[in-house]
C-alpha cells in the first residue's frame, strides 16, 4: 500500500467567521463620520442613519466580514444580534445551534461560562498579530487557520 507522508496529507477547517467586536477594531477608526462606533459594553455597531456609505470600513476590516446591505446602501455586518443581547437574550445564531458550539457570555463576569472556558481551555483568535484585539474566540483553534 502506498504510504504518503504526514506531511503531504491535505487537512480542511471548517471556521465560521463573523465580525469579531474587536476591543481595538480598525473599523471604527477609518470611518470618516462616525457612524461604526464601540458601544459602552463593547459591541461594534453602525449606525444607519450617519452611514454614507463609502466602503472604507468594508476596505478596512482586515477580516472581511463586513458589506454593503444591497437595498439600504449601507454598510452592514453581524452585530451579535444586539437587539436581543442588549434585552438580555441571545443570538439567533447560539440559539439555534443544536450542539451548543457558539456561546455568548459576559466577559466581566468571572463565573460566567464562557469566561471560565477562556480561562481553561485552549483557545484562540484570528489574525492575532493584527492587533485588533478579537472578542470572539476559538475553542482548540489549530496555529494553521488563525
Ligand atoms: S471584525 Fe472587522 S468589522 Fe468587526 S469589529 Fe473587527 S475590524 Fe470591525
Ligand atoms: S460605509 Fe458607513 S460605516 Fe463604513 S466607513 Fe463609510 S460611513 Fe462609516
Amino acid at each position: 500500500m502506498l504510504q504518503v507522508p504526514d506531511d503531504e496529507i491535505a487537512q480542511a477547517f471548517f471556521v465560521p467567521k463573523l465580525c469579531n467586536h474587536c476591543a481595538t477594531p480598525a473599523c471604527v477608526q477609518v470611518c470618516p463620520v462616525g457612524a461604526t462606533y464601540q458601544a459602552a459594553d463593547g459591541a461594534v455597531l453602525i449606525d444607519r442613519t450617519w452611514c454614507i456609505g463609502c466602503g472604507y470600513c468594508i476596505m478596512g476590516c482586515p477580516y472581511g466580514v463586513r458589506f454593503f446591505h444591497p437595498v439600504e446602501h449601507v454598510a452592514d455586518k453581524c452585530t451579535f444580534c444586539y437587539h436581543r443581547i442588549s434585552k438580555g437574550g441571545n443570538t439567533a445564531c447560539a440559539q439555534a445551534c443544536p450542539y451548543g458550539a457558539r456561546q455568548i457570555g459576559n466577559l466581566k463576569d468571572p463565573n460566567d461560562p464562557v469566561t471560565v472556558a477562556l480561562m481553561t481551555q485552549r483557545v484562540g483568535v484570528l489574525r492575532d498579530e493584527y492587533g485588533t484585539k478579537p472578542q470572539v474566540f476559538y475553542l482548540g483553534l489549530n496555529k494553521e487557520v488563525r
